[in-house]
């Protein structure tokens, strides 16, 4: 006989539906069955229920980290630094990269740190083979994505997709994989126009990092500036966009043209956009991950999220890596897109539930993970059962939401396909 599991909570919320003060989620063969006050449920459910949880908090979708690197959990110490441009950021990067790291052992602290915030789906990328299985063995929802970086098209035209096929077939699934060409002054235009028909052959996502600096739309437009002058440095000037001096276009206008934007990818940043790019992004049906306080280490502008807010672009959160973040923490990036999108000016009484929704129906929505045979993202009846429980105080369901998206609360548990994965203390599911 399968188990009836009730999750019982102060304050529920589905996001696709109002907050339920004293609610339940009814959890089977890992599906929600059903969602609503506990009152009603134990009346609708009776006897059938055979596990209970009692939480003393909220509960809430699990949360997806739109963008992330985990790998680079081990990279902390330059994630603490403060940089004045992305260029001498990426400096202190590379130099840590290169020192000896144990990227599997780094990855995997970075999915346990990642589910002690309340985190079940991550889109995560992959830079080396090592940190590949991570997500995989922590048993968290999401797309590991391979990162395709500093191709050009000779050497892909004589192996390139063999060679990147291969290595996006060595990834552990489940999750989803898919293939995340890093951006845009790291491969040549022909590779990312061949990124985009491989990702269609085989039926993957892309995820791209895209208007994160100032300079990469220089860099997109006439090939010049401090980031074309670094690559040109570092030995590439026969970059396509560097050789022809440039597209002509704008980063999401530039991405648009060689065929990456779809529905079946998603950016990460997305800061340097005007109201064209935006439009553009809305017309494609492309999800933005927003990761603002990797943005301010890095010594980048804050992204316009009251602009994408009242325009309604599909948005999503990342945290980023810890080599360029505080923490892996989605909800700290929560607080400060709440934060950010007071200071830019948006004052509608929505904000609270536009970016819990961001943290968990736009994060599924960006990754692919929002329909098909096991969505997530949101609590309704038929999906998924990932689940996140917060040690949040306020007992009025407003109140409660406001504490929860402006406060960075806690974890309590986090629920992966109706299994609690982890929970801050010895879990209370008594048997009926
Ligand atoms: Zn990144």
């Amino acid at each position: 006989m399968s188990t009836l599991t009730l999750h019982r909570a102060r304050t529920v919320f589905p996001v696709s539906a109002p907050p339920i003060a004293d609610g339940a989620v009814a959890v089977q063969d890992g599906r929600i069955v059903a969602v609503g006050t506990h009152d009603d449920l134990t009346v609708a459910l009776a006897d059938a229920v055979t596990h209970r949880y009692e939480w003393d908090g909220v509960l809430s979708p699990g949360l997806v980290n739109a963008h992330t690197h985990l790998q680079y959990t081990d990279m902390a110490a330059v994630g603490r630094g403060t940089y004045p441009s992305f260029e001498t950021w990426a400096l202190a990067f590379e130099k840590s990269y290169r020192t000896p790291h144990d990227w599997a052992a780094s990855a995997a602290e970075g999915a346990r740190l990642s589910i002690e915030a309340g985190t079940t789906s991550v889109a995560e990328i992959v830079t080396d083979p090592e940190a590949g299985a991570a997500v995989h063995d922590a048993g968290l929802h999401g797309v590991v994505f391979w990162e395709v970086f500093g191709w050009k098209r000779a050497a892909w035209a004589d192996r390139g997709p063999s060679t990147v096929l291969a290595q996006l077939a060595a990834l552990p699934t489940p999750p989803a994989t898919g293939l995340s060409p890093h951006a845009l002054y790291s491969l040549d235009t022909d590779v990312f126009r061949s990124l985009q028909q491989l990702a269609e052959q085989h039926g993957v996502r892309l995820h791209i990092h895209a208007a994160e600096s100032a300079s990469e739309d220089e860099f997109a437009r006439f090939g010049t500036g401090a980031l074309a002058d670094r690559w040109r440095g570092l030995g590439h000037s026969d970059l396509q966009l560097l050789s022809g001096n440039g597209s002509g276009l704008g980063v999401v206008q530039y991405l648009d043209e060689v065929g990456v934007l779809t529905p079946h990818s998603h950016l990460a940043h997305g800061i340097y956009v005007d109201a064209d790019d935006r439009a553009l992004l809305r017309a494609r049906g492309v999800s933005v991950a927003l990761c603002p306080r990797s943005n301010s280490v890095i010594g980048l502008d804050a992204p316009p999220v009251a602009a994408y807010l009242r325009e309604r672009n599909p948005l999503a959160v990342g945290t980023d890596s810890l080599s360029s973040s505080p923490s892996l923490r989605v909800l700290d990036d929560v607080a400060e897109l709440h934060r950010l999108a007071r200071d830019q000016g948006y004052a509608d009484t929505d904000l609270h539930a536009r970016l819990l929704h961001a943290a968990t129906a736009g994060g599924a929505r960006a990754l692919g993970l929002h329909h098909g045979g096991s969505p997530t993202g949101t609590l309704t009846v038929g999906a998924r059962a990932d689940l996140a429980i917060f040690d949040v105080a306020a007992p009025a369901p407003g109140d409660a939401l406001a504490e929860l998206v402006e406060s960075s609360p806690t974890a309590l548990a986090t629920v992966v396909g109706g299994s609690p994965l982890w929970t801050a203390e010895p879990a209370n599911g008594a048997v009926r």
